[in-house]
């Protein structure tokens, strides 16, 4: 597990610039924390790095977007997802099984048993003093990234 705080949207979009330059196809990344958090701004900012052109929005009502860049790019939002089962008429289970690209999950903690045994967890939380400072903490959970997350530690300095 590692942290960065970061004081303004710009930093946290700095940061996941950062990590965007480092993650691989067949990545699953689960991000979570409060609404305005900043989990979109941080998918928009790696897609940025990942070569995706155009507007990354955030996937709330389809529930989940696809882009093309370097490689692919999904994006769920299981916000509004009351019912697990509907996971599987998304095809939620296929993308995060064997990625053909990079896979994020907002919400992720709403559905923790539909989750891949293995992935990276990226958690944004507000910090009580400072509307603008986010803590960011990293998680490699299961043994497929923990490479990954001691790599990411190591590059992502500012
Ligand atoms: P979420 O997807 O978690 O609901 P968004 O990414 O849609 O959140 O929105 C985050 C909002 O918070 C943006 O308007 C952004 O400008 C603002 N913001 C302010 N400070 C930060 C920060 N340090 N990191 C990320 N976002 C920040
Ligand atoms: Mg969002």
């Amino acid at each position: 597990m590692f942290t960065r705080i970061t004081r303004s949207a710009a930093e946290t979009a700095q940061l996941a610039q950062m990590v965007g330059k480092k993650l691989h196809e067949g990545t699953v990344v689960c991000l979570d924390g409060d609404l305005g958090a900043g989990k979109t701004l941080f998918v928009q900012n790696v897609a940025k790095m990942l070569g995706v052109e155009g507007e990354v929005t955030s996937p709330t009502f389809n529930l989940m977007n696809v882009y093309e860049g370097i490689c692919r790019v999904y994006h769920f939002d299981l916000y509004r997802l009351e019912n697990a089962a509907e996971l599987e008429d998304i095809g939620f289970y296929e993308y995060t099984e064997d990625p053909d690209g990079i896979v994020f999950i907002e919400w992720s903690d709403k559905f923790p048993e539909e989750l891949p045994d293995d992935y990276l967890s990226i958690h944004i939380d507000r910090l009580a003093e400072d509307a603008a400072a986010r803590c960011i903490t990293f998680r490699a959970v299961g043994e497929e990234y923990q490479d990954d997350l001691k790599e990411l530690d190591e590059f992502c300095r500012f």
